[in-house]
């Protein structure tokens, strides 16, 4: 039996771009395209089958991680990148998979110049006023030159799989500083937080494409922000019993706090 996940796919929103979704080979170009859920990556289902090949289908930049939660994935033009433990972007082979992930094709809607020393809860109060309401996802892409970012990866695990809380909680961070780079990600909203981070995950790249990670903190001393409206969400769930038996279910609010920060 095939454990791909495409034959089991969930439409969460259709809005607008219901029409759009009879695009040959794919969703459309204003369809995130997700595979598994926050809860089952929290609760320790590292290993999905979805491979590079699969995902770069449905989008050109996006983020997530890779089996065995083995390092943090960054999506942008197109070609993947693997940040591990040490900090360092590797390529990724066509062949990798990943137990969860987001992409879409990245199309600018709306785009920010901003020249001013920004924390990075600054920077992102100022994307969130650029949009037309929090009660639809959204992609960034921020290119910029950084006077400091920091960012963490995750060593790869070995099972039995602990859950992510426990990984995270000893997780390396790296810090650059006058640093060209590219941030990419979704902001989800939070009535989303039972499949996906709510509010915005973002995932980090040097412009040498040579180190980066899940983005912690930063400050901005010139960016062009770039934000994608992307009405649609469909989401690809595992068919194997490691998703299907574990339990996805509870507040995860604080949960999901603690992991992101
Ligand atoms: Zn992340």
């Amino acid at each position: 039996m095939s454990r791909q996940p495409r034959p089991l796919l969930i439409l969460l929103a259709c809005l607008a771009v219901c029409p759009s979704l009879a695009a040959e080979d794919g969703l459309g170009r204003d369809v995130i395209f997700q595979v598994s859920t926050l809860p089952a990556l929290m609760e320790g289902v590292y290993d999905g089958e979805t491979t590079m090949v699969d995902l770069l289908r449905f989008g050109d930049l996006g983020l997530g991680t890779f089996n065995a939660l083995d390092g943090e994935m960054v999506v942008v033009d197109g070609a993947v990148f693997r940040v591990r433990a040490d900090g360092v972007a590797y390529p990724v082979p066509d062949e990798a998979k990943t137990p969860f992930a987001a992409v879409t094709f990245f199309d600018e809607d709306i785009v920010l110049t901003l020249d001013e020393p920004l924390s990075l809860e600054a920077l992102l109060a100022r994307m969130d006023a650029a949009l037309p309401g929090v009660n639809l996802p959204y992609a960034a892409r921020i290119e910029g030159v950084f006077a400091h970012v920091k960012t963490r990866s995750v060593p790869a695990q070995e099972r039995p799989y602990p859950r992510l809380a426990d990984v995270v909680a000893s997780q390396p961070t790296f810090e650059f500083s006058d640093v060209a780079g590219t941030i990419v990600g979704f902001r989800l909203p939070g009535y989303l937080q039972g499949v996906n981070v709510p509010g915005w995950h973002l995932h980090f790249i040097t412009a040498d494409r040579t180190a980066g990670g899940h983005l912690l903190a930063l400050e901005s001393a010139s960016v062009r922000v770039a934000l994608d409206i992307s009405p649609g969400l469909h989401i690809a769930l595992p068919l194997d019993d490691e998703f299907g038996l574990a339990d996805l279910g509870g507040d995860r609010h604080e949960e999901v706090r603690q992991i992101e920060k």
